[in-house]
């Protein structure tokens, strides 16, 4: 009889050993309760930026729990949520002039395909075609798993899930494939939008693209009037090497998701920014027009302080010369294993990079994971391969001497594969 009160989120309970108990993180470290340290080279999932508890942020949260915990967000507003939204307004790409506030990353690209369906049916041309990128990502609700990739992970919920155009994925040399299948789709009938992560797949395996294409995909959607949705919750906050991944297109998106590293990493908030053509369609004396969609913790004023919080660390800090230096340290710890014939496919972007484990059959990878995370663990290093697909996403506060026990550690690797 399995005793497992607690139910861990992506876990096998009757295949995986205990989860290891933390107590104390700092900087790009994490503790156990029983004293020894572990590298959180993923990010803790891809939230952390500047390294867990940064004075600020923590300063920040104390300041405000003391002041108003919580308050219903309709109806009602406050400083911390006015102020965030004035400052994202400020640093997202221009013209991105209204904000709404929810909690999780899928929650934010829920309320983006929301807010485009709201907005085809509110000027009285309802369009319900959503596209969306091959190998993506978007989140573990209904409406994000429809738009995402299908496969074992959300197989016993397909009949649920809604059909969405699916576009291929711009591999590298076949760039022009997905923009003819974009432009077919677009063609075929009217697009309500089109929905991706800017510059790079996450979930999907770490798949990098060019600014090119992102920018060429946004003009197509432009000359169709399809909404454009950028899924920046893992790419924003400076993860590609700019506060947005948009930003090295030169786009604006009709609409943009941001999660993640929004507080920090600190505490669970999302936003969805929109243009005023989406707002103002939601604007109107008709009631049915409204844009019916909350959360109970909608705007939480302490998850906004922290996120302003993060915003004034961008600010005040060096940020983009810290990130600019990890990219630096990542891209030449991978050259190192370019030659390495164990490895291939060695790409990054930012501060992400990945290489794939060659592995002859894929039956193998099914226990290759458990068995890599053991082996990472066993060096003091957090790392969670995506199947065959070892990726290192640390904070920005992470040392050349953490990348080094980093790369140490996927040198070993694959020896516990053999
Ligand atoms: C993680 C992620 C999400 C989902 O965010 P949650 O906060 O886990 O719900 C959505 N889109 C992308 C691109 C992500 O990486």
């Amino acid at each position: 009889m399995a005793r497992n009160i607690v139910w861990h989120p992506f876990t096998q309970h009757a295949l995986e050993p205990d989860p290891v108990k933390i107590s104390r993180g700092k900087g790009a470290w994490l503790e156990t309760h029983d004293n020894s340290r572990i590298l959180d080279a993923i990010s803790s999932w891809w939230v952390v930026t500047h390294g867990h508890r940064h004075p600020a942020i923590v300063a920040a949260v104390r300041e405000q729990i003391d002041r108003l915990d919580h308050v219903i967000f309709a109806g009602f507003t406050h400083e911390p949520a006015e102020r965030l939204a004035d400052k994202l307004v400020d640093v997202a790409p221009p013209g991105l002039a209204h904000v709404f506030f929810s909690d999780s990353g899928s929650t934010s690209v829920e309320v983006a395909l929301k807010m485009a369906l709201g907005y085809w049916r509110n000027i009285g041309q309802p369009r319900t075609r959503i596209a969306a990128l091959e190998h993506g990502y978007h989140g573990d609700t209904i409406g994000t798993m429809s738009a995402g990739a299908r496969g074992v992970f959300n197989a016993a919920y397909e009949p649920l899930l809604f059909d969405v155009v699916r576009i291929p994925f711009p591999h590298p040399g076949r760039e022009q494939e997905t923009l003819d299948a974009l432009e077919a789709a677009c063609r075929e009938a009217p697009l309500a939008a089109f929905v991706v992560e800017p510059l790079i797949l996450g979930a999907g395996g770490m798949l990098i693209y060019g600014a090119d294409t992102l920018a060429e995909m946004k003009r197509i959607c432009e000359r169709h009037d399809a909404l454009f949705i950028a899924d920046e919750v893992m790419t924003g906050w400076g993860r590609t090497g700019t506060l947005f991944a948009c930003e090295q297109a030169g786009i604006t998106p009709d609409i943009l998701c941001l999660a993640k590293g929004l507080t920090g990493g600190s505490l669970p908030l999302a936003a969805t920014l929109a243009t005023p053509r989406i707002f103002e369609a939601h604007f109107s004396e008709d009631r049915t027009r409204t844009f019916f969609h909350s959360s109970s913790y909608t705007a939480n004023p302490v998850c906004c302080a922290a996120a302003a919080a993060n915003l004034a660390i961008w600010d005040n800090e060096p940020v983009l010369d810290r990130i600019t230096k990890l990219a630096g340290l990542q891209a030449s710890a991978l050259a190192t294993l370019a030659d390495d014939t164990r490895f291939e496919n060695p790409r990054c972007i930012g501060t992400i990079a990945a290489i794939d484990l060659k592995v002859a059959d894929g039956g193998y990878l099914a226990t290759a994971g458990p068995r890599l995370r053991a082996h990472f663990l066993k060096h003091g290093i957090l790392l969670r391969p995506l199947g065959n697909t070892i990726y290192v996403m640390p904070p920005y506060c992470t040392t050349a001497s953490d990348l080094a026990l980093v790369y140490d550690a996927i040198r070993s690797a694959p020896d516990v594969l053999a």
